[in-house]
């Protein structure tokens, strides 16, 4: 049986190009950039070449460019940094919003215990935040402002450059978790008056395990991991070379087949909203516009996530529903509240998230698959039986 994969929010497969741009620094060039004999000095110059066209990518100077360990790290290093320098002019405000990546939110969580105030932006019925509620939700101590560019479970757009514009009007740090952006759509740090901004190869078909942190020049940095002097003392530790090169190629690639991709993948998307919406009882979160070119989250009621995951991963369907949590526990998604939804709605989630690698065919088999399955598990099901009887009144 042939897998059809569809959860490329969660991780990409390396593309060839990613492959082959990796291999030469696992096995011929691996010296330490820091070194001063030849070996080590061939590394260091693919390192700053890699900066430099990294850099490229998303109109940054390269030295703003701070690689690290992934996104998970460059959000931690950002909103750290930002909180503990507007702390010192005795700012110890955040703006951010209710549907952030973890990432964000459990370092704001930890914050708030160390006695930061967070306002958490409401992202209404469409998940979407607007410059205004930034603009309002700003005071005179906040020390930052964190929105992320695209939301990886329903794949929402924000308003990004107007965000960014208003930040800059009232001087406020402004830091956006755009792991699901980069790559995918165009992205100018400079046109969209960004400070601080995260990135993940393993996103957009390079390596797990590396990923950027944008820092405009005159934002201060604090190094997170202490060591040694790599990264210009803003991040310690021996560079991951053949990942950065890697990651630099691949993104390379999305840039330059950015909008033939999303053409294509928008395509893809629309056939399949419009074939699952037929779906009784289905809805489409997020809103349907403003939304990343991949990106496919829907709720059906009467049924859980779970259930429907595993019974597609049975017909080699391997999606993902944002109603599982990792911990083990059945709370529903933190974004599907966010935007609203019933406990008992948000436990029927799906997302599907596309790759280039997706075909019509794949569509098809999705859209002959989910129904089937949807059916079967409302058969079974009590909740559905009182929805169908009357019992209980359907909420979509
Ligand atoms: C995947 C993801 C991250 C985490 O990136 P890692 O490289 O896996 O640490 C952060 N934010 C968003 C929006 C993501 O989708």
């Amino acid at each position: 049986m042939k897998t059809i994969y569809v959860d490329n929010a969660a991780t990409t497969a390396m593309s060839d190009t990613a492959i082959k741009a990796m291999t030469p620094y696992l096995k011929d060039v691996y010296g330490n950039p820091s070194s001063l004999h030849t070996v080590g000095q061939v590394a260091k110059e693919a390192l700053e070449d890699a900066r430099v066209r990294f850099a490229r990518l998303i109109n940054a100077d390269p030295k703003e460019i701070y690689f690290t360990s992934g996104g998970s790290e460059a959000d931690n290093q950002a909103i750290r940094s930002a909180a503990a320098n507007g702390l010192k002019k005795g700012k110890k405000h955040i703006v951010s919003t209710a549907f952030e990546h973890h990432a964000v939110l459990h370092t704001l969580k930890k914050l708030e215990k160390e006695g930061f105030e967070v306002t958490y932006l409401d992202v209404g019925g469409k998940g979407l935040v607007t410059a205004e509620q930034v603009e309002k939700a700003i005071r005179p101590d906040t020390a930052l402002v964190s929105v992320m560019y695209a939301n990886n479970e329903i794949g929402t757009i924000q308003p990004i450059r107007q965000i960014g514009d208003a930040c800059k009007r009232l001087g406020v740090v402004f830091h956006t978790d755009a792991v699901q952006a980069v790559g995918h759509i165009p992205v100018d740090v400079k046109a969209d008056n960004i400070d601080m901004l995260a990135v993940s190869a393993h996103k957009f078909h390079g390596p797990k395990g590396v990923g950027a942190l944008y820092c405009r020049r005159g934002i201060p940095l604090n190094s997170f991991i202490e060591g040694g002097a790599q990264e210009r003392n803003r991040r310690a530790g021996t560079e991951n070379i053949a990942g950065i090169v890697s990651m630099t190629a691949a993104l390379e690639e999305a840039c330059a087949h950015m909008s033939d991709n999303a053409s294509k993948l928008t395509k893809l998307r629309d056939r399949l909203i419009d074939g699952l919406l037929k779906i009784p009882h289905s809805r489409l979160n997020g809103d349907r516009q403003m939304r990343l070119p991949a990106n496919v989250n829907m709720c059906f009621e009467g049924i859980e996530g779970e259930g429907l995951l595993l019974y597609l991963d049975a017909e080699g369907i391997c999606a993902s529903s944002g109603s599982a949590c990792t911990s083990g526990s059945l709370d529903p998604s933190h974004v599907l509240l966010a935007i609203g939804l019933p406990h008992e709605i948000a436990h029927g989630s799906l997302r599907i998230s596309l790759s280039e690698n997706n075909t019509d065919e794949d569509i098809d088999a999705i859209l002959q698959a989910v129904p089937k399955v949807v059916a079967k598990l409302r058969n079974m099901s009590p909740v559905w039986e009182a929805l169908e009887n009357g019992a209980k009144a359907h909420l979509i």
